[in-house]
């Protein structure tokens, strides 16, 4: 699991991460937010309406959901328990509060990443730069990025994302150990497979 201030570079890591980690799934999310430049429905998300969005919530389809920056977005159920079942390494994206509600329900197999820039000035200006969101989407980012970063201490690690290079490796490594996490189910059915004669 991947959280941290928008703009941290969690996406860009995400995309070089997983040419190097073996068979993974990306848990793609649901939102109302629009679509950014060049974002296609059921790549980067699935784009939907208030209405469908609370459609799907009335249904139970929803692992968590949250509503950030005035937008929902939630993690659906059903691909996340075929991916794991297939034993892939599921990677998300997701905010603070998702990071708080999955944590509570796969907690055994989770793994969970903070990453954010060195610095406020430097998330400030990679916002600026990336030219995908107006003046108040920004300032509403950088109002939230202030009290994502209070949450830090829950994570199992903390990524800086100075570097991109050596971000990308540290997040490598992070993956790969990810991978090697057993729940009790697992364990115990590996113990009876080791004893038989
Ligand atoms: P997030 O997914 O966390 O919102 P992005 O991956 O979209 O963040 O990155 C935000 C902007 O910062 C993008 O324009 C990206 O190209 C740039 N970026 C990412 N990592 C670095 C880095 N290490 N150094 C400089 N710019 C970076
Ligand atoms: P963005 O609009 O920049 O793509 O994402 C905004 C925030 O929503 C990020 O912090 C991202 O991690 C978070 N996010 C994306 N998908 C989900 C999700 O399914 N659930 C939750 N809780 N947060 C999500």
């Amino acid at each position: 699991m991947l959280s941290g201030p928008s703009g941290a570079g969690k996406s860009t890591l995400i995309r070089e991460m997983v040419k190097e980690i073996g068979p993974y799934f990306f848990s793609i999310s649901t939102t109302t937010r629009a679509p950014r430049a060049g974002e296609r429905d059921g790549v980067e998300y699935f784009f939907v309406t208030r209405e469908a969005f609370e459609a799907d919530i009335a249904a139970g389809h929803f692992l968590e959901y949250a509503t950030v920056h005035g937008n929902y977005y939630g993690t659906s159920i059903k691909p996340i328990t075929k991916a794991l079942e297939e034993g892939k390494l599921v990677v998300f994206d997701i905010d603070v509060q998702g990071h708080e509600s999955v944590r509570k329900r796969l907690n055994a197999i989770t793994t969970s990443v903070f990453i954010t820039t060195p610095t406020f000035e430097v998330l400030k200006t990679r916002l600026f730069a990336r030219q995908s969101d107006s003046l108040e989407v920004i300032e509403k980012r950088l109002t939230m990025a202030m009290s994502e970063i209070e949450r830090v201490d829950e994570f199992d690690f903390l990524i800086v994302n100075d570097t991109l290079d050596e971000a990308v490796q540290a997040l490598i490594h992070v993956a790969k150990a990810a991978r090697l996490r057993r729940d009790e189910t697992a364990l115990n059915a590996f113990k009876t497979q080791w004893r038989k004669l």
